[in-house]
């Protein structure tokens, strides 16, 4: 098969990808081969690729196959898989599996077991026209969504749904998104579904242009002022989600939240003065659990959540990611094999 195969990461523009001919992958016990369909292309992608985490041990394994947002139909199926067959549209997210027996798999925090496989970071992932799956943590896709919609539910999609049951929202609160690209557009859709009034934050004007396409209650421009003193000066938010990697809308998402308001982070950060005072909560939001996935499918399958997404060649990943790179995407690109 065809893959983009990463060797030594290395900043994009010293062209760290390769397209490479590899072996097929074969399935073993439990696990399924999907020929791919569409893979989301992510930041945590690029992050990899140019070496940001190779300190924190990602990629586990070299030479690695990135993609972790991986949707397809299942080609072969390895033994003790009862609930899947060849043909099967399945989708796969970065949790690519789980111990299934430590104190976080037993209590429904499974994102945060300490033995995880992550897809295209510890495994091989969906940059590639065959990717090898954990039929556990494969989910089937309902048939109204196309490839390309499905993929970034698998990361995007999942992100913003567990931040959004992080930040509590019901209709008579209100919440600001920091950052409307490929989680962030989709967290304000979640955020919308509760009734909350749902505010979106960033600099750019193609992205807040898209805010109000998805129904933003408001949209706030951070170009031109400090986003948490306007916000804080309006009386305040009950709830933060920051997606934008930048400790400044971190800082200003803690000032734009109410007294006992939550912030939710998605993104690395150093968090800055943090008054006890007003009794803020700021937690932090990896992904989610399958029963989360799996609601996440059945939102999106009735077309309550909607995914912007722009196909790209799996020959052009380079060109994909430094597109995502340089700002330049509203919404998510995919590679389609
Ligand atoms: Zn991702
Ligand atoms: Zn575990």
């Amino acid at each position: 098969m065809k893959a983009v195969v990463l060797t030594t990461p290395s900043p994009l523009e010293n062209d760290p990808l390769r397209i490479e001919e590899v072996e097929d992958p074969t399935p073993g016990t439990g696990e399924i081969v999907i020929k791919v369909g569409a893979c989301g292309v992510c930041r945590s992608n690029l992050h990899m690729i140019e070496g940001d985490w190779v300190g924190a041990g990602v990629p586990a394994k070299t030479p690695i196959i990135p993609g972790h947002e991986v949707v397809g139909s299942v080609t072969a199926v390895g033994p003790s898989v009862s609930h899947l067959q060849v043909g099967d549209r399945v989708g796969v997210q970065p949790l690519w599996s789980t111990c299934g027996v430590c104190a976080y798999c037993m209590s429904g925090d499974e994102q945060l077991c300490q033995v995880k496989q992550i897809t295209g970071e510890t495994v091989d992932g969906g940059y590639a026209e065959l990717m090898l799956a954990n039929a556990a943590h494969a989910y089937v896709l309902p048939d109204s969504l196309p490839d390309v919609e499905a993929a970034p539910l698998f990361c995007p999609g999942i992100t913003a749904y567990g931040a959004v049951a992080k930040a509590r929202l019901s209709p008579a609160k209100s919440v600001a998104v920091f950052g409307v690209g490929g989680v962030g557009h989709v967290a304000l859709q979640f955020a919308r579904l509760t009734g909350a009034r749902t505010i979106a934050v960033s600099r750019a004007r193609q992205r807040l242009e898209l805010s109000e396409r998805l129904g933003a209650s408001r949209v706030l421009d951070a170009s031109r002022g400090d986003a948490g003193t306007v916000l804080r000066r309006g009386g305040g938010v009950d709830a933060a989600l920051v997606f934008a990697p930048s400790n400044d809308a971190v800082r200003q998402a803690i000032e734009a939240t109410k007294p006992g308001g939550i912030v939710v982070i998605g993104v690395n950060a150093e968090i800055g003065p943090f008054p006890f005072v007003d009794e803020k909560t700021i937690v932090g939001s990896l992904l989610g659990s399958r029963q989360m996935m799996r609601e996440v499918l059945q939102i999106a399958g009735e077309g309550r959540v909607r995914v912007v997404a722009e196909s790209y060649p799996l020959s052009q990943a380079a060109q994909a990611l430094g597109r995502l790179k340089r700002g330049e995407v509203a919404g998510r690109l995919v590679l389609v094999p």
